[in-house]
């Protein structure tokens, strides 16, 4: 089923959904499951798989060169979203992302997709290899996740890279796509970021995937500047928890958000892991419970691996 049926479905209720990472090559589903099967009582309609592309890294060879070795650290999205659906019985979304694909290997991983009932994608640009410093196409891939949404809703019309096909398979992929309330990186301004958010709604996206966020005033900022924009489609707030004091510095560096003082002070004063891990899980608790009582459509938890805390979360908001 698609999301945004889910949503509609719900009437007003919110719901909950949980995002999760490929294991690093060598590891096994394991960790996936180890991760939701705590989750599952919650019922979450869909969990989010996400994509990580290929890097370089350079390695030594015995003739003293070095040679540039493409490698991919976390494999697997599709084979994950295909093994929780077996194994729970439902929607998986996977991430698809612009950099390291060209247009032909999209569309063969969008008829891949298709061929394992997976009708749900949220579609993104990716972030820069790490020796690019900023983010390069493939010569024959998308440049923005705006082409990347383009190029979906162009299959959900029966249209591909071959004009040969002229009756080709209409698929029919529910798009999500990212927003972010405190505005992306790489945006002049938030004003800006949100047009083109809108043209990704106005391309065929169905719903919107917030970055996180630790103070609720950007998410409701955003969701009315949205509105005030005409992006009208559902706008799920992406949410993780903060616990740990290397967080202070890694998320605003890594993701490009504040931090509010409240919540650093708390931290920083904090003397045990087991201090820190209860503010952390009381602030998202907190957040969780304001933002369902505005009536979200849905909660997105970021697990990152760490089902205790998620659990303790849902099971006080749920
Ligand atoms: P875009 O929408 O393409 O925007 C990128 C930047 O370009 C923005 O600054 C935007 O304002 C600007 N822009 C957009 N269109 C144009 C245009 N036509 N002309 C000029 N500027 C333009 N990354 C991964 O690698 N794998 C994942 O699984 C993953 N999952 C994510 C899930 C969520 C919910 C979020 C919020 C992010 C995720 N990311 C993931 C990170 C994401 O790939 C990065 O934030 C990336 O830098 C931007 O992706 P985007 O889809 O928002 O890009």
């Amino acid at each position: 089923m698609k999301v945004t049926d889910y949503f509609e479905n719900a009437k007003g209720q919110t719901l909950i959904s949980f995002e999760v990472l490929p294991p690093l090559k060598g590891g096994s589903m394991k960790a996936i499951f180890d991760t939701l099967d705590p989750l599952m009582e919650f019922k979450p309609p869909f969990i989010d798989v996400t994509y990580h592309r290929e890097d370089f890294v350079y390695k030594k060879m015995p003739s003293g060169y070095y040679e540039k070795i493409a490698i991919r650290k976390r494999p697997g999205t599709v084979g994950i979203c295909a093994a929780i659906m077996h194994r729970y019985g439902v929607d998986a979304v996977p991430h698809l992302i612009c950099g390291g694909f060209t247009k032909e290997e999209t569309e063969n991983a969008l008829i891949d997709l298709n061929f394992l009932n997976i009708n749900n994608v949220l579609a993104l640009r990716g972030d820069a290899a790490s020796f690019d410093g900023r983010f390069v196409p493939d010569p024959n891939g998308h440049e923005y996740a705006l082409d990347l949404v383009k190029q979906i809703d162009g299959m959900n019309r029966g249209q591909y890279l071959d004009d040969n096909i002229k009756d080709g398979l209409k698929t029919e992929f529910c798009i999500g796509v990212a927003g972010y309330p405190e505005k992306h990186f790489e945006a002049p301004n938030l004003a800006a970021d949100l047009a083109f958010t809108k043209a990704k709604v106005d391309a065929g996206a169905n719903y919107i995937v917030t970055q996180m966020f630790f103070d609720n005033k950007y998410y409701f900022n955003f969701v009315d500047e949205c509105r005030k924009a005409g992006i009208n489609v559902p706008i799920v707030p992406g949410l993780k928890p903060l616990t740990k004091t290397h967080q202070l510095s890694s998320i605003p560096r890594h993701f490009y958000i504040d931090l509010p003082d409240d919540l650093v002070n708390a931290l920083q004063k904090a003397t045990t892991a087991k201090a820190r891990q209860e503010i952390g899980v009381e602030w998202l608790i907190a957040q969780s419970k304001e933002l369902k009582a505005s009536g979200v459509p849905c909660l997105h938890y970021y697990t990152m691996g760490d089902a205790d805390t998620i659990r303790q979360v849902a099971e006080a908001v749920f």
